[in-house]
């Protein structure tokens, strides 16, 4: 027998497939069909969109306060008027008091780590004091005639939560108005969401969860009453917000929403700037930086001013407040040609340190591009502020660290402004599902990213580089307060992320994905969706069917490990085609990309459905190539978290290449 050379590449090809190890896959586990069984109702349809009878329930809030700076205080009073859409008969209502967090003796406080950590209360005695706690309903008597009697019986309050009890419960369609007088010292390192920083020119007041807001009542769990600990972030309802804040007259204040009364807390000159900046692509100063702290940078008035804002369709409202901040605006553009006002304020030292001079135009980019991509901006101002947070968003207003080790400004004012969309605009509960807002913020942030001034600050990840320490930790689907504070980041943002990016690329492609993540936006937008509110809405508007994905992917901890095992040639002649097969290691299943290599110098893509995985772990597939294949390589561009990169390629062990000429 004359043994040529391409017999003896096939000869070897099949001793290689021998050496097959055994996997880890279970096919019938991955494509257990019972796992997307979330049958639908009238609340929340199957598609994954609001049902027919869909109800959200709703809080308006009327906020007035000062900030004292003597007393380290916030002062005043809030107003909820709360309407129970529900079907539901609510004997009590229940709120959260954040603030209560940074008692010393909170359970945020108690479960702080004894090294600190970000979230956790570094022994600072704060937390609410609350008086005059009334609850009124108003009665309806006929058309036109109604009178109001208190509904209070009392109230408990529990951490970080308070229970007011009615003495008749509120019906569906009916409102209840509740309000209290409150006040807090202002921490001074507030778990990284608020605090005060000192600058040179002044103090830097960044003012959140502030309030007593309104628990969400849901038709999924009733009341969302999981404590506020550190970590885990806000579910809240949705309503407009009036606040007005009283201060020192030297302080300048910006805050969520709409400034309702510029003429009476700006100079005329800082008003006629604001209209200039308004329609400048440019950023143009409202305080220039030799203008900070100089009285004729103040109007004329009393020692005190009030600055009146308000935020209509809003789950929360922060604000901040400094006699130091350096103020400059530029205009936004929207999709439909509407304009908002991007600005952003910070003191001297971070204006040269930290990029803060080009803040103004990483918010405008940011806007601009997820207005396009996903859904236009709904707030008339989004303003970033320089401050002791190193990054926390609320809705129109971000804060990002003034401080050294902040200088990816860009990074970080994407990342929080990213969250005005999920969970701002798409109303998800943070507290319970953090990947549903930081990772689809994280996956957006790398597209906005890839966009903004020629990629400047891009850097792709190296997935296949870091997959080994994707896996063997917490499983996405967790409480974030559960989640290791340590792998939060990468069960929290940098996972879930890459998951949409896995969705996106592999195995939706972008036509697709685009298009139903615009219609989950389209669909939540404003409202409450849940896990599956969301998996079933892409399933519906891409047309996939994807339980293997999210049970491997969310819910467990699945590997992707895709290996290529070797190949014949049919009759031992490559001319004839090569039967090739590949493996599938670990638990989760993916579609497949081949980079296929003959000797003729012929290289084809191969791209095979996730389906082939469904019989098993292992596949082969008919290759026509029609000269010897001198290497296959799976994931040839590194794309997938692959955990073992060792078996990705086959060449037969004893061809060598002829030497180049
Ligand atoms: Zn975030």
């Amino acid at each position: 027998m004359r043994i040529t050379f391409l017999t003896m590449l096939a000869f070897v090809s099949q001793l290689t497939l021998q050496a097959q190890t055994k996997s880890n896959y279970d096919n019938r586990e991955a494509f257990n069909p019972l796992f997307n069984y979330h049958p639908g109702n009238a609340y929340r349809s199957g598609t994954g969109a609001p049902g027919p009878q869909y109800w959200q329930n709703r809080a308006d809030y009327t906020i007035n306060v000062n900030l004292d700076p003597g007393a380290n205080e916030i002062n005043g009073e809030v107003s909820i008027l709360y309407t129970n859409n529900s079907p539901d008969l609510l004997p009590f209502v229940w709120l959260q008091l954040d603030q209560n967090q940074f008692k010393t003796d909170s359970r945020g406080s108690k479960t702080t780590p004894i090294e600190g950590g970000r979230h956790g209360n570094m022994g600072f005695e704060g937390g609410y004091d609350l008086t005059d706690i009334k609850a009124i309903k108003e009665i309806k008597q006929g058309k036109k005639k109604s009178f109001t009697t208190s509904v209070y019986q009392t109230h408990i309050i529990e951490d970080t939560r308070m229970q007011i009890r009615l003495n008749e419960p509120l019906r569906q369609g009916e409102q209840i108005s509740i309000s209290m007088k409150f006040s807090f010292k202002i921490p001074r390192y507030g778990s990284d969401r608020l605090g005060k920083f000192d600058t040179a020119d002044g103090t830097i007041y960044e003012i959140a969860q502030w309030y007593p807001r309104m628990c969400v009542y849901d038709d999924v769990e009733g009341w969302n009453i999981l404590p506020y600990i550190g970590q885990g972030e806000f579910y809240l309802e949705y309503g407009d917000i009036n606040y007005n804040i009283t201060v020192p007259k030297n302080q300048i204040v910006v805050g969520s929403g709409e400034l309702l009364n510029p003429e009476e807390v700006l100079t005329k000159t800082q008003v006629n700037r604001l209209v200039t900046a308004a329609s400048s692509d440019s950023t143009i100063f409202i305080i220039k930086p030799e203008e900070v702290g100089k009285p004729e940078s103040r109007p004329v008035s009393s020692d005190k001013l009030t600055w009146k804002f308000r935020c209509n369709q809003t789950r929360d409202v922060a604000w901040a407040a400094s006699e130091s901040f350096i103020w400059d605006a530029a205009k936004i553009n929207l999709p439909s040609g509407k304009t908002a006002l991007a600005q952003s304020v910070y003191p001297f030292k971070s204006a040269g340190i930290n990029n803060w001079g080009r803040s103004t135009e990483y918010v405008k980019a940011a806007i601009e591009y997820y207005s396009e991509y996903l859904y236009e901006y709904t707030y008339p101002v989004a303003t970033n502020v320089a401050g002791v947070v190193s990054g926390m968003e609320y809705p129109g207003i971000v804060f990002c660290g003034a401080g050294d080790g902040n200088e990816d400004l860009w990074g970080v004012t994407d990342h929080e402004f990213g969250h005005n969309w999920f969970p701002m605009i798409v109303g998800t509960n943070e507290r319970k599902y953090a990947w549903m807002d930081e990772g689809f913020n994280t996956f957006i942030n790398d597209l906005s990213s890839r966009n903004f001034h020629d990629a400047e600050f891009y850097s792709p990840m190296n997935v296949r580089q870091y997959a080994p320490y994707f896996y063997d930790k917490d499983p996405i689907m967790n409480i974030p307060d559960v989640i290791q504070s340590r792998n939060f980041g990468l069960a929290g943002y940098f996972k879930p992320g890459l998951g949409l990016t896995l969705l996106r690329d592999e195995i939706l492609g972008p036509e697709r994905f685009d298009y139903a993540l615009k219609e989950y936006v389209n669909r939540w937008a404003f409202k409450h969706p849940t896990p599956f509110d969301f998996f079933h809405t892409i399933e519906d508007a891409a047309g996939e069917d994807l339980g293997w994905f999210w049970k491997g992917w969310f819910f467990e901890d699945w590997k992707i490990d895709q290996a290529v095992d070797g190949l014949y040639y049919i009759n031992q002649d490559p001319a004839q085609g090569a039967i090739i097969t590949i493996q599938n290691m670990e638990k989760l299943p993916m579609p497949v990309t081949l980079k296929i290599q003959e000797s003729n110098g012929t290289v084809n893509f191969v791209k095979l459905p996730v389906e082939i995985w469904q019989r098993g772990p292992v596949w082969k597939f008919l290759y026509n190539c029609t000269s010897p294949i001198i290497s296959v390589i799976i994931d040839p561009d590194r794309h997938l978290p692959d955990v073992n990169e060792k078996n990705n390629s086959w060449s037969p062990t004893i061809y060598k290449a002829p030497p180049a000429n």
